[in-house]
């Protein structure tokens, strides 16, 4: 498979825990085809704003500390937000910027379509198309597991969530199954 990347703009990845997201871009950074300062993710940013490592499971903190869950989303909002004026910046700036989360329901998409607009440049998704049993061996095999009910939560709204992405308006859609058998490249100006 080719994929053409735009000159700036945005590269949406989307994917479940495990489909190999932070792996692809590492493997790009490796080959020389993207900087590590193109990517951004929303993990990296609760650290920046935080010191605080947070781990997938966050989210099922409301049921063992309300001040730590509410800790959590008081950092998560910062982290956006930063994140956000940080992705606009990039955008203003005619640069491309690859965003590694697993933006699996689509208001989390929205908002990239929505800077797409703004900033008149594209938006593209690679969507981490990987099937569940291989998710799951996956997670076994990880320094920190997300679990098995995890997965298969984030798969069924995957699978569902699939047929609709091509219509979110990006400019392209790339489904990936095997990142060893794609290729990259991009373009040198805007269009
Ligand atoms: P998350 O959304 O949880 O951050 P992710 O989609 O970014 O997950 P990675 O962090 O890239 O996934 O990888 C998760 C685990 O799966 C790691 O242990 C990694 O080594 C393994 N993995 C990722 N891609 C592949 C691959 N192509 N082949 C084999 N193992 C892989």
């Amino acid at each position: 498979m080719e994929i053409v990347l735009p000159y700036a703009g945005i590269v949406l990845l989307v994917g479940p825990s495990n489909s190999g997201k932070s792996t692809f871009l590492k493997q790009l950074i490796d080959k020389g085809q993207i900087l590590p300062s193109e990517i951004i993710s929303s993990d990296e940013f609760r650290v920046r704003v935080s010191n605080l490592e947070f781990i997938d499971w966050a989210h099922r903190w409301k049921d063992v500390s309300e001040s730590l869950y509410n800790d959590y989303q008081r950092i998560s909002a910062e982290a956006f937000s930063l994140m956000e004026a940080t992705i606009e910046a990039r955008c203003r700036l005619n640069k491309l910027t690859f965003v590694d989360a697993t933006h699996l329901y689509p208001d989390d998409r929205k908002r990239y379509i929505e800077f797409g607009k703004k900033h008149h440049v594209p938006v593209v998704t690679l969507v981490l198309d990987v099937n569940q049993d291989v998710l799951l061996e996956r997670d076994k095999k990880r320094e920190n597991p997300r679990g098995t009910k995890r997965i298969k939560q984030q798969y069924q709204v995957f699978k569902r969530e699939k047929r609709f992405i091509k219509k979110e308006g990006y400019l392209e859609t790339y489904f990936i199954s095997d990142t060893n058998e794609t290729e990259v490249s991009r373009r040198n100006s805007n269009p």
